[in-house]
């Protein structure tokens, strides 16, 4: 006989909450409405499809490539093993990242890497008038990130160009002021090739292109930092993400490229996670 939903969740070997998306994703239900409706027997091809998707988490694929889809910002992202997983410590580069990007006039913002898309819908979600610009070496990421904006922002998507890029390879250096970006930010791979964290848990099944920064790890970051300068206006703001243990190296890269009031910000947990610099020529 099947078993009920409190009863699969038990003998899943899942932690309860992992249970308890997945009985939703399958059920197409709220999460409130598994928890108050435990008592209810499963149906066969729903059991077949938790068992299947249970067994592929206990061998370790990430919930949200399971489920297709995860939460940053308030807001539900598509993804898929093309693209990073959205983390919440991400969520501390776009709220500093908005303290440099007015509410109430036109500002242009480049997003570097954009993956799933999250940094720029967030931004555009918070700033009605911010003028974004994002772009991704991969076309497969491209066109998820496009297809998150028209779902998340419907018309307001028009505010994002989506560029194929190598970084900046692609974006043409501007001729004139009005053309530089106000706020440059980017979540850049900025694991070292060696690191045994990437043998470990759900980065296995990422892809390596989004968190390997090359041999030192902060190759990328360098990169960034040298390139910013040439797209941004006078005062304005290059805003990466680092590792815990980068911020040092990474506001170094940020002076020797020329920035200014170069600092490091912690993410919720206390971790260093964001560093930042002022352009000014
Ligand atoms: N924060 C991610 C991790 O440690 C890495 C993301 C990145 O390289 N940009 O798994």
């Amino acid at each position: 006989m099947s078993p009920t939903l409190a009863q699969w969740g038990r003998t899943s070997e899942l932690p309860p909450l992992e249970a308890r998306i997945l009985l939703c994703h399958v059920l197409q239900a709220t999460p409130t409405w598994v928890m108050a409706h435990g008592e209810v027997t499963l149906d066969e091809t729903s059991k077949r499809r938790l068992d299947a998707l249970a067994e592929r988490r206990r061998r370790g694929e990430p919930i949200a490539y399971l489920v297709g889809e995860k939460e940053f910002w308030d807001m539900m992202f598509k993804v898929t093993p093309d693209v990073l997983i959205p983390r919440p410590d991400t969520e501390t580069l776009v709220e500093t990242a908005l303290r440099y990007i007015p509410a109430e006039r036109e500002a242009r913002v480049l997003d570097l890497g954009t993956g799933t898309g999250a940094i720029a819908i967030a931004i555009a979600r918070e700033r009605p008038f911010a003028k974004i610009w994002a772009t991704d070496v991969s076309a497969t990421a491209l066109r998820l990130a496009e297809e998150n904006a028209t779902r998340l922002l419907r018309q307001d998507a028009a505010r994002i160009v989506w560029r194929l890029s190598d970084w900046f390879a692609a974006i043409p250096v501007p001729q004139q002021d009005s053309e530089r970006f106000s706020v440059i930010v980017s979540n850049p791979p900025y694991i070292a090739a060696t690191d045994a964290h990437l043998d470990e848990g759900d980065v296995r099944f990422e892809p390596r292109g989004a968190l390997v920064g090359g041999a030192s790890g902060w190759e990328m970051l360098q990169i960034i930092a040298q390139q910013a300068p040439a797209y941004l206006r006078q005062g304005g703001v290059l805003l990466m993400e680092c590792g815990y243990d980068q911020g040092d190296v990474t506001r170094a890269l940020l002076r020797d490229a020329g920035f200014t009031q170069c600092e490091t910000v912690n993410d919720l947990a206390g971790v260093p996670r964001v560093t930042l610099g002022r352009f000014s020529a």
